[in-house]
């Protein structure tokens, strides 16, 4: 059966959609807004006009994963604890450094065909009782874009509310204010990708700057608890304007959102840039925290960026919780979520038990 047969019998009817006349649909869940006619495909690939019904991605998983909360990365959000991690097939945008090409790149890239062997059938009730029995208090839909598989999501995501437990988005932020008010009663916290300040770049990435720019912001108006990942790719986005003005506009928005700048390695079809030097990555995160960020941090090079992989008092600066990589060395936020030296509330979401935090734990991402 070929892949695209496989993941069309995978759906169910869609929600985010309008009916239009001649039984052609317009797709919402994105900020592509896919017309889409009778018997055709939106820009994902996944979701389909059926007879006037728009079918979408439903009842499978291509990944499944506990991974640190760490490594989504959210790094203010019930820090220390492990998230549930579910991945689909499919993509909105095609960017060419992907690092999950295989997967997200699925019925765009024919390379990609093989993919269809990591599908397995689950129901959202099954996903609930593993995260249970793997102790998770999280669960996480990411790997690939969430939002083309929205409705699948929420279905999970209101097992998950049930079960006590949280929910979180790992998006490239192609947004739509129908999908952010959709997923807003289910969703708890949403990572964006803010992958360039310039809409030229955005456009060879498949998206529009403008829409990713809105959904921050309206992520942020929502109350939903929102950090920004940038990679930063060595002559793409890399120069100190665009770093400044990336983080200028998160600053603006609040202080108060966690900013992520990690580095690049050469994948798929982007080899020709250098990996990022740590240097430029200590660069970025400087110009974050001098346009007023308060927490600002460098991923992807374990033990190289120290001082950014702590979480310091947004009061008076002093380390609070110290990491290595995925691993938290140690805690001192208080059970309310405040300083111990200074009281100052740090923002984000917290484990009301920090001293049950694991310390020192490995945090390797474990495979279910
Ligand atoms: S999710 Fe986006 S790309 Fe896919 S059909 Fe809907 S609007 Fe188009």
């Amino acid at each position: 059966m070929t892949l695209a047969k496989k993941l069309d019998s995978l759906t169910a009817p869609g929600v985010l959609y309008e009916k239009l006349d001649d039984n052609a649909l317009r797709c919402v869940a994105c900020a592509h807004r896919c017309l889409i006619r009778e018997g055709k495909r939106g820009i994902c690939k996944v979701r389909f006009n059926a007879k006037g019904e728009l079918r979408v991605p439903f009842g499978y998983v291509a990944a499944l994963q506990v991974d640190p909360i760490e490594k989504k990365p959210l790094y203010h959000f019930l820090s220390g604890e492990n998230a549930l991690s579910f991945g689909m097939l499919g993509c909105d945008l095609h960017c060419d450094y992907c690092q999950n090409w295989f997967t997200s790149q699925a019925l765009r890239d024919p390379a990609s065909e093989r993919a269809g062997q990591l599908v397995r059938e689950v129901s959202a009730a099954q996903l609930i009782s593993l995260a249970k029995e793997a102790d998770a208090k999280i669960i996480a839909s990411t790997y690939n874009e969430p939002l083309i598989s929205i409705e699948w999501a929420v279905e999970i995501f209101k097992e998950a509310k049930k079960a006590g437990l949280k929910t979180v988005f790992i998006s490239n932020g192609n947004a739509t204010p129908e999908a952010l008010a959709y997923l807003r009663p289910h969703l708890d916290g949403y990572k964006i990708d803010l992958k360039s300040m310039q809409d030229k770049n955005y456009r060879k990435l498949g998206g529009v700057l403008q829409d990713i720019l809105d959904t921050i912001e309206k992520a942020h108006e929502l109350g939903l608890w929102v950090e920004i990942v940038t990679l930063v790719v060595p002559g793409f986005n890399d120069s100190n304007a665009e770093l400044w003005d990336a983080a200028r506009f998160i600053a603006e928005i609040s202080p108060n959102i966690p900013w992520h700048v990690t580095a690049y390695h050469r994948d798929y079809k982007m080899m020709d840039n250098h990996n990022t030097p740590v240097e430029t990555l200590l660069r970025a995160a400087d110009i974050g925290r001098e346009a007023g960020l308060n927490h600002v941090y460098a991923g992807n090079v374990r033990g190289l960026a120290e001082e950014y992989e702590s979480t310091r008092c947004s009061g008076c600066s002093r380390p609070l919780i110290t990491r290595r990589g995925f691993t938290i060395q140690n805690d001192q936020i208080t059970d309310e979520g405040c300083c111990p030296h200074c009281g100052e509330i740090i923002a984000g979401e917290w484990t009301d038990k920090p001293k049950s935090v694991n310390l020192n734990k490995q945090g390797i991402p474990k495979l279910v």
